[in-house]
C-alpha cells in the first residue's frame, strides 16, 4: 500500500531523515517510535509529500507518487492527521466536517463522522477550538475517515489524552484498519504499540534502528536503552 523507500528528507541545512525504507499494508498498523527529534514528524511529513525528498521513493498501490503534489497525494488516498490534529479552530464542528467532506452529499458528512464518534452529535455548533484535547482528537480522526484514506499517518495519536479517551482513540485504529485502511502512528506509549501494532519501526538520528513486530521490541528496559542512545 504505503512504501517509503531509501528515503532522504528534511529542512533546509538540516537533513533529518537518512536511507529510511518502511512499508504499511492495507488493514495494518504500523507505529514509529523514537525519541524526540528523532525525525518521526519528519518521516510523517515526507509520507504526504507535505516535504520535498532528497533522495528515495514513495509509493501509493505501486503507484510512484514521489514527486506528485501534497493535494494530489491526499486525493490519491493518504490522509495526514498531524500532532496539532490539523482542524480549524474557529469553525464549528459542523463547518469542520462540511469541509472535509466536500464531495459528501448534504449531511453525509456529518452522518459518517457521528456514526463513529456519538459525541460529535452534541457539538455540531461548537466552535472547534473549544473542544477538549480528546474530542479535537476524535474531530480530527473522524475527519480523516471522511476523506476516505487509503492510508492515514497519525503523529503522536494519544499525546496528552486521558486514557479512556486513548482507549476510544485506538478502537477507532482498529476499525478502520479491519476496514482495510493501512496506519502509520507514532506513539509514545510502548503498552499500546505492543496492543495495536503489527509492525514498529525505531527511528534514531533519522534513521530505522530498530524494525519488528511488537514482540520483538523485547522489554521496556531493553527500549529505553534505545531511546537514551545506551544500545
Ligand atoms: P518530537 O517527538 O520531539 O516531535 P520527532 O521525532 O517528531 O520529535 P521531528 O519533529 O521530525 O522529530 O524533528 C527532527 C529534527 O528536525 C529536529 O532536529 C528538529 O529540530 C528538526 N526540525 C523539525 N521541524 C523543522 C523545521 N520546520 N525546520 C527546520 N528543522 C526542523
Amino acid at each position: 500500500m504505503l512504501e517509503l523507500d531509501s528515503v532522504a528528507a528534511g529542512y533546509p541545512g538540516n537533513q533529518v531523515l537518512h536511507d529510511v525504507t518502511l512499508s504499511v499494508g492495507a488493514g495494518e498498523v504500523v507505529a514509529l517510535l523514537g525519541p524526540n527529534g528523532a525525525g518521526k514528524t519528519t518521516l510523517l511529513r515526507a509520507a504526504a509529500r507535505a516535504l520535498v525528498l532528497r533522495d528515495g521513493r514513495l509509493r501509493l498501490d505501486g503507484r510512484d507518487v514521489t514527486r506528485s503534489s501534497p493535494q494530489a497525494v491526499a486525493r490519491a488516498g493518504i490522509c495526514y492527521v498531524p500532532e496539532g490534529r490539523g482542524i480549524f479552530p474557529a469553525l464549528t464542528v459542523r463547518d469542520n466536517l462540511l469541509l472535509f467532506g466536500r464531495g459528501l452529499k448534504g449531511n453525509d458528512a456529518v452522518d459518517r463522522a457521528v456514526e463513529v464518534f456519538p459525541f460529535i452529535t452534541h457539538r455540531l455548533a461548537n466552535r472547534a477550538g473549544d473542544l477538549s484535547g480528546g474530542e479535537r482528537q476524535m474531530l480530527a480522526l473522524a475527519r480523516a475517515w471522511l476523506t476516505r484514506p487509503k492510508v492515514v499517518l497519525l503523529d503522536e495519536v494519544s499525546m496528552g489524552l486521558a486514557p479512556l479517551i486513548v482507549d476510544d482513540v485506538y478502537a477507532f485504529v482498529r476499525r478502520i484498519a479491519a476496514e482495510g485502511i493501512a496506519l502509520l502512528i507514532v506513539e509514545q506509549y510502548v503498552n499500546r504499540i505492543r496492543e495495536f501494532a503489527d509492525r514498529v519501526h525505531l527511528l534514531r538520528g533519522g534513521r530505522i534502528s530498530f524494525s519488528g513486530t511488537a514482540d520483538e521490541l523485547g522489554s521496556d528496559e531493553e527500549i529505553l536503552g534505545h531511546y537514551l542512545g545506551a544500545t
